[in-house]
């Protein structure tokens, strides 16, 4: 069974299982913020509506993290991203792809990835983006 690392980041109602990221969209000055918030950072509203984010984005910059730490019980290079979404926000996350394999511009979809943190159960996953076209891991 797979168990989301943080309740309301992502949702896998969209039936063809994929993450789909939560937003809030706030219905005053239509800003849209990941993770979802309960008051508007752009204008301090409090009508925020949360939706589900088009599962596809642009790479828009990326880099390779070489250093022990973090989430990581094991040392392997991984990249992490700044994707553009066309809910019209940019989303931090990790790039489930090898690091010569991303590049700026790139299509990717979210998918799923382990969170493997030691003492954490080995089913609890998080968002991750892979290149478009490919399946999860
Ligand atoms: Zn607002």
């Amino acid at each position: 069974m797979q168990t989301p690392v943080v309740e309301g980041l992502f949702e896998m109602s969209g039936g063809d299982g994929l993450p789909h990221l939560l937003i809030s969209r706030c219905g005053q000055c239509g800003a849209v913020a990941f993770p979802a918030r309960k008051r508007c950072a752009a204008c301090c509203g409090t009508s925020l509506v949360v939706e589900e984010a088009p599962g596809e984005g642009t790479v828009y910059s990326w880099t390779v993290i070489r250093e022990l730490g973090g989430h990581r019980a094991e040392f392997e290079p991984y990249v992490v991203a700044q994707v553009d979404l066309s809910a019209g926000l940019r989303v931090q996350g990790l790039v489930d792809a090898a690091p010569e394999t991303v590049a700026i511009g790139q299509r990717v979809r979210t998918g799923l990835t382990a969170v493997p943190n030691a003492g954490m159960d080995p089913g609890v996953v998080t968002y991750c983006f892979v290149p478009a076209g490919e399946g999860t891991r």
